[in-house]
C-alpha cells in the first residue's frame, strides 16, 4: 500500500496504541487504520472514555487538506471536520470504511479521548453538531468585532431581560423611541 500523502511511500505495519493495527507511513507519519483493525480495537477497548477537556498546549498536528485516494481501494476518501474545539479533520473511505489519520491527528484525538469515537465523527448527527458549533463560533466573533468593550455587558443583561418577568414589556419599551407618548405598549396590558 502507498502513502495516500507522499503517494510513492510505502505504509509499514506497526501497532499503535493498545494494540490497534495501523499502517505508517515513514515519510510523513500519516497512518492508515483498516475498518476491521478499527473495530477489533474498540470491542477489546471496552466501555467508551468520557470526552476531555482541550489541553492548555495541544498537540501539534499536520493536517493535509487536499483530497485523498484511498490506499486500499484507490477511491476518494471522504473528508469531515472533527470539531469540539479542534481544528483538523479526518479522511474516511467511503467504500472500505477504512480511515486516514495525518500525523498526530489520532494522538490529538487520544488526547480528548474522542479516539473511540472515531466511527460518529463521520455520521450526521455528529456533523450536524460541528456545523452548529461552527456557526456559534462565527457569530460570536462577529459579535465580539462588532460589539468591542460592551459584549460583556450586553450578554447579561440579555440574561437579565430573558428571566424578568416584565420581559415583553422591557423588549417593547426599549424598542420603542417613545414610550411615554405613542399609547402602552400591547404587552403592557394584563
Ligand atoms: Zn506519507
Ligand atoms: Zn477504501
Amino acid at each position: 500500500m502507498k502513502c495516500p500523502v507522499c503517494k510513492t511511500a510505502s505504509l509499514k505495519y506497526v501497532s499503535l496504541e493498545s494494540q490497534i493495527e495501523s499502517s505508517q507511513c515513514s515519510n510523513c507519519d500519516g497512518h492508515w487504520i483498516s475498518a476491521s483493525s478499527y473495530w477489533n480495537w474498540l470491542d477489546e477497548h471496552g466501555e467508551r472514555l468520557p470526552e476531555k477537556e482541550p489541553d492548555s498546549t495541544p498537540i501539534e498536528i499536520s493536517d493535509v487538506q487536499r483530497a485523498k485516494l484511498c490506499p486500499e481501494c484507490r477511491r476518494i476518501m471522504l473528508r469531515y471536520k472533527v470539531g469540539h474545539g479542534t481544528t483538523f479533520g479526518l479522511d474516511q473511505c467511503g467504500s472500505c470504511q477504512g480511515f486516514w489519520f495525518d500525523k498526530n491527528e489520532w494522538e490529538a484525538l487520544k488526547e480528548r479521548n474522542l479516539h473511540d469515537e472515531v466511527h460518529l465523527i463521520f455520521s450526521a448527527p455528529w456533523q450536524s453538531e460541528v456545523r452548529k458549533g461552527q456557526a456559534r463560533q462565527f457569530l460570536d466573533s462577529m459579535y465580539t468585532e462588532r460589539f468591542e468593550g460592551d459584549y460583556e455587558r450586553l450578554k447579561q443583561l440579555k440574561e437579565w431581560i430573558g428571566s424578568h418577568p416584565e420581559k415583553e414589556l422591557i423588549l417593547d419599551y426599549l424598542a420603542n423611541p417613545e414610550p411615554y407618548s405613542k399609547g402602552a405598549p400591547s404587552s403592557a396590558i394584563k
